[in-house]
């Protein structure tokens, strides 16, 4: 059983896969799948701010799409 990413709350990029549904798969995939398999979380968890439109996936997310 998975348990959802402990980023969640706070991860700036996780409201956005509610509004596209194009991103939603990533959210069923890291952050209630395997988290730990995200590239934000891995550079957050090395202490490090990850940028803005980095997606669990590694790929970049469009601004304003
Ligand atoms: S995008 Fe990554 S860091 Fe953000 S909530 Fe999902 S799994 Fe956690």
């Amino acid at each position: 059983m998975s348990k959802p990413c402990p980023k969640m709350e706070r991860c700036p990029v996780f409201p956005e896969f509610r509004n596209q549904s194009a991103l939603r798969v990533l959210q069923t995939l890291y952050c209630e799948g395997d988290f730990g398999r995200c590239a934000r979380f891995k550079i957050a968890s090395q202490g490090e701010v990850p940028p803005i439109t980095l997606l669990p996936d590694g790929r970049h997310m469009k601004q304003g799409a």
